[in-house]
């Protein structure tokens, strides 16, 4: 739940608490209602709120343990977007999103037992591949597409993708995690007011339209951000110094280009423009993106090699 309180960080250079907000989580962790035991394994990574920790089960299943330290959550606003965090994730099952499989705590720490992706992040990918094919590209946005149909036909916004936010299983399946941000609108037609989300990311209306708001399509411009990144290997309005004033300003003048060196197709870049429209009423909607022709346009890969997390499908 990085961004749930720093809300405005860059995903370069996540703030980090002080060291002493994390506590070690103890060599086993147990659910005191339930009895289940989980043996600690290997650090993970840390975010801004939790540790991540390797566990296993009795039965030697794998998972991942998100460990939130419950001195570091210091207001009550704080304590309740942690419980808003694994309120909405709990209610979420879908085969692109990192399962959750429950929540407890003992005096120190509240522990959230969660789907472990041994590939990472995608981050880590594009850090070794730099960028990825458009046939990679067209199968990952598939498997993201689903994902966030399936949440806003649950009326659940994500609000913070991005791709530290988007994990690897072993089997290569692209996962969504971190509902630090999420929303549920709980009426049609509501409208949330909070800004967040990641300044690379972040939709035209959170940061100019606080009076009218915004709703799901803030995740359909994020969409257009991931994939413009999958292809070109850095985000549309990243600016050099990575000043985040620029960055504000390049998204709401709408200035991006498509370098002429590294060249993609016509239709993903139509798809990426579409994506990446000021106003929101106008981005299209889910099942209008999968029909779009850059999903049709061979090759259409079933599924992707691990080999794929070093070299390009091309030339493994
Ligand atoms: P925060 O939400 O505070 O950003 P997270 O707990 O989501 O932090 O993640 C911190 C790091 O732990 C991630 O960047 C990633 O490296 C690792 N991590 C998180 N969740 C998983 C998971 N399900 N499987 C494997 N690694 C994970």
């Amino acid at each position: 739940m990085a961004g749930a309180i720093a809300q405005m960080e860059s995903e370069k250079v996540p703030p980090k608490p002080p060291r002493q907000a994390f506590s070690i989580p103890p060599a086993i962790i147990r659910n005191r209602k339930t009895g289940a035991a989980y043996i600690t394994g290997g650090l993970l990574g840390e975010g801004g709120f939790a540790r991540c920790y390797e566990v296993a089960d009795s039965g030697r299943r794998r998972f991942a343990a998100k460990v939130v330290a419950k001195a570091s959550l210091k207001t009550q606003k704080q304590r309740q977007k942690l419980h808003g965090e694994i309120a909405i994730h709990r209610a979420l099952s879908h085969r692109n999103i990192v399962r959750f499989y429950e929540a407890f705590e003992d005096d120190e720490n509240i522990y959230m037992i969660v789907e472990l992706c041994e590939n990472k992040t995608f981050v880590d990918l594009l850090k070794q591949r730099r960028r990825l094919t458009e046939p990679e590209t067209r199968l990952y946005m598939v498997q993201l597409l689903t994902a966030v149909r399936y949440m806003h036909l649950n009326r659940v916004i994500h609000r913070d993708l991005k791709l530290g936010n988007l994990f690897l299983s072993k089997d290569m399946q692209l996962k969504i995690g971190d509902f630090g941000l999420a929303a549920v609108i709980k009426h049609d037609g509501e409208r949330k007011k909070t800004i967040c989300g990641t300044p690379n990311y972040i939709a035209p209306e959170v940061l100019f339209d606080q009076q009218n708001g915004h709703s799901y399509e803030v995740d359909i411009w994020s969409l257009g951000v991931i994939m413009y990144t999958f292809l070109i290997g850095r985000p549309p309005f990243q600016t050099k110094d990575k000043d985040v004033k620029a960055i504000y300003k390049k998204i709401r003048d709408n200035v991006y280009e498509f370098p002429s060196n590294a060249p993609i197709s016509l239709a993903a870049e139509n798809l990426i423009s579409n994506l990446l429209h000021t106003r929101p009423e106008c981005r299209p909607n889910i099942d209008d993106i999968l029909n779009d022709p850059f999903f049709t346009t061979p090759p259409v890969l079933k599924s992707i090699p691990v080999s794929c997390l070093n070299n390009s499908p091309e030339t493994s």
